[in-house]
């Protein structure tokens, strides 16, 4: 019987083991490095609340972003788009925006006012954000909501361009609209991820129209269900800003500097991307073995996202795959054969989970010094 009793404490103790080292990656708060003048600012500016057809109250949506270490969020709810109206009715379409920000008051969070404009194809749905009255861009002709909207200073962008079903192909379509709020400096940015979608078209649209690069949850069910339980953290837009405040990432929305991030893709422009990678990974050690020309460096990866990378030098690696990944917070040793004892090397990986425009991977450089 002591044995059997045993046995079951074993069992349960394993058990427990277990349960500690099975974690998901999405249940871990966010966290990505600053890169040289800018702080990169964890956003998701585009999420729904019962205020539209979201199935939360808006404070939830400040705990979600609290527990995902978020550094501003807005609740866009669709403004003709009602359909708990009979059930909470609201004469103020700001009403969703002050609950968050009473909710968020003690804390480091930033509500952005925002409000979605929503039509069918070829206009489609857009957000409004850092809008001063969401009452005043309800109006019939979408036109005159984005007239409104740019009355506010608003920053605007386009919300799943390639959705299915505005675009059964699901490619986004730049109709004529479009290309008239672009010229009129009524549309800003562009979605390239939305959900779990990935849009390369609507990447080139971004860079071939000079529109800010965006990625968002649209979120509204729960973050946790949708998300985090399948091991995943929501898409969200890094902005670099230069300071945490609505000032700063306003300012650095309309400049487009922004990098859209969902799990291990990263989108951005090269001249935010290239720096993010180089600095979400520090250099932990660079020794060579003994006596041998065989160069070990220890790379730790400091971000959120998994990392993907291939060896783009001529030097070969002695033992691993020149195609790696470097899990989201953890290390990485790579062996490299250098021929010659070398005092410094220029480490040149391509990183194949990020892109700067379709089909193109940035190349990342680290000067290494060896010990
Ligand atoms: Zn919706
Ligand atoms: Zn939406």
């Amino acid at each position: 019987m002591r044995n059997f009793v045993i046995t079951i404490v074993a069992f349960f103790t394993l058990l427990s083991l277990n349960a500690q080292t099975h974690s998901h990656a999405g249940a871990q708060p966010l966290t990505y490095p600053n890169i040289e003048g800018y702080v990169s600012l964890k956003t998701d500016l585009h999420m729904h609340s019962v205020f539209s057809d979201g199935k939360v109250w808006p404070t939830i949506r400040v705990e979600e972003a609290l527990r995902e270490n978020l550094d501003a969020i807005s609740l866009t709810e669709h403004l003709e788009y009602q359909p708990h109206k009979e059930d909470i009715p609201h004469t103020d379409r700001n009403r969703a925006y002050h609950l968050a920000m009473e909710e968020a008051k003690e804390h480091e969070l930033l509500i952005v006012p925002g409000s979605e404009i929503t039509r069918s194809a070829p206009v489609g749905h857009n957000n409004a954000v850092f809008i001063t009255d969401a009452n005043e861009l309800l109006h019939d002709d979408a036109k005159d909501a984005f007239t409104a909207a740019k009355k506010q200073q608003a920053f605007v962008f386009w919300n799943h361009p390639a959705w299915y079903a505005q675009s059964p192909a699901g490619t986004p379509i730049l109709s004529d609209f479009q290309k008239e709020r672009i010229k009129k400096s009524e549309l800003h940015g562009i979605e390239v991820i939305n959900t779990v979608d990935y849009s390369e078209e609507s990447l080139a649209l971004a860079l071939e129209n000079n529109l800010t690069i965006m990625g968002t949850s649209d979120i509204h069910g729960l973050i946790d269900w949708s998300y985090t339980q399948k091991g995943n953290h929501r898409p969200i837009t890094l902005v670099f800003a230069k300071e945490k405040s609505i000032e700063g990432l306003k300012e650095a929305l309309f400049a487009g500097r922004t990098v859209a991030v969902y799990n291990d893709l990263l989108v951005g422009k090269a001249s935010y991307l290239k720096p993010l990678l180089k600095a979400s990974i520090e250099i932990v050690s660079a020794a060579y073995i003994g006596k041998t020309q065989v160069l070990e460096i220890e790379l730790k990866n400091i971000s959120s996202s998994d990392l993907l990378f291939e060896n783009a030098m001529s030097f070969t690696f002695y033992d691993s795959s020149p195609v790696f990944e470097i899990p989201a917070g953890e290390s990485k040793i790579i062996k490299i054969k250098t021929l010659n004892r070398l005092g410094s090397l220029d480490l040149k990986l391509e990183a194949l989970g990020a892109f700067t425009a379709p089909k193109e991977h940035p190349m990342i450089e680290w000067k290494i010094n060896v010990e």
